[in-house]
């Protein structure tokens, strides 16, 4: 699952650490979030205080672990990194925030899927350096406050619309990460390459930039498997490598790979261009609903080959052109 930006292996993660961007100056594109997080964190060093809670919110692949990390280390700050799935009682993320040094960054990833008696500790963590810790049980029961560290949350969301307003609102910050133009994606293909040792053309880097869906954790896996082909095949990483590699990997000119080109075909060829739900869609695709909407749709809705309405998903006369199909729509022959 070559375009999946969810999808990390191990041997991915140490990949990625090791392209990562280490500070603002390196971190290519995103002006206005750049911009914004700057001046956010050299007010608070100005001042000598924490910066405030910020949450980053965007579709998978687009810097959000990456800002946090920079965050932190900018400000010389230890980092501590969890995120929503790992905390699935109030009593995990005591253990997390009771043991923060003071002007530590928690980062804590997929926020959203935290659970809700966690959530609301955390609203009480946020505003005010202080939890209730329950001791007991029953009527015997007794709530203990205890101050923390302060500290500076960093929470990242692909989803920010599911997350409740009480918690949305504690963030001084809210960053909107968009996916990348091609311009920039050239860019971190080409600082990407210069880490690796790679030579590869500007051709070659354009028409990766060109299918990676706006997505630097997309552009990178994909560089890596057109040197994988250069290597293999004694070439260079020319566009032809470029070409054969996607083509083996099955993704295509505008970057659809094959989960794309499923939900695609389904709206069009089951459900007659939509407008189809979400969910109906999901089962006939064989995935799960918050993949096709936090993964699949941003992208193929950025693009214009569909549009969500209030009745449902509708693909537009593109989505009937790129899969070849005829439209109802456009009249028969
Ligand atoms: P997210 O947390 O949003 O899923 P990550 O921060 O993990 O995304 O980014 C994935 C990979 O993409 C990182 O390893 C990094 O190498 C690369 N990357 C992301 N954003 C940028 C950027 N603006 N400039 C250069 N590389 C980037």
């Amino acid at each position: 699952d070559l375009t999946n930006p969810e999808l990390a292996n191990e041997a991915e993660l140490a990949f990625e650490g090791a392209l990562r961007p280490r500070s603002l100056g390196e971190f290519v594109g995103q002006a206005r979030v750049r911009g914004q997080l700057q001046l956010l964190l050299t007010a608070a060093q100005m001042q000598q205080r924490t910066p405030d809670h910020i949450l980053l919110a965007g579709p998978p692949g687009l810097g959000k672990t990456t800002l946090a990390m920079i965050v932190a280390h900018e400000g010389g700050r230890p980092l501590r990194m969890s995120s929503g799935p790992a905390i699935q009682h109030a009593g995990d993320l005591a253990a997390i925030l009771s043991s923060l040094v003071p002007g530590e960054v928690l980062f804590i990833d997929e926020i959203h899927r935290m659970a809700r008696s966690a959530e609301e500790m955390l609203y009480l963590a946020m505003e005010d350096f202080r939890i209730d810790i329950m001791v007991g049980k029953g009527a015997g029961a007794t709530s203990v406050p205890l101050d923390l560290a302060p500290f500076t949350l960093v929470g990242a969301t692909t989803r920010s619309g599911l997350l409740p307003n009480p918690l949305r609102d504690r963030f001084g910050f809210t960053a909107h990460l968009e996916f990348y133009g091609e311009d920039e994606l050239r860019e971190v293909l080409g600082r990407a390459a210069r880490m690796l040792g790679l030579d590869v053309d500007g051709e070659a880097l354009a028409e990766i930039a060109g299918r990676c869906r706006g997505t630097p954790r997309i552009a990178n896996r994909l560089l890596r498997r057109v040197r994988d082909y250069a290597l293999v095949h004694g070439g260079r990483a020319d566009l032809d490598a470029v070409r054969a590699a996607l083509e083996l990997y099955d993704v295509d000119e505008l970057g659809l790979d094959r989960l794309d080109r499923a939900v695609i075909e389904a709206i069009l060829t089951r459900f007659g261009g939509g407008p189809v739900g979400l969910n109906t869609l999901a089962v006939s695709v064989g995935e799960e609903a918050e993949t096709i909407e936090s993964v699949v749709e941003p992208f193929l809705v950025r693009i214009g080959l569909l549009t969500r309405t209030p009745r449902g998903r509708v693909a537009s006369p593109e989505a009937w052109r790129h899969l070849g199909l005829r439209s109802p729509a456009s009249g028969l022959p």
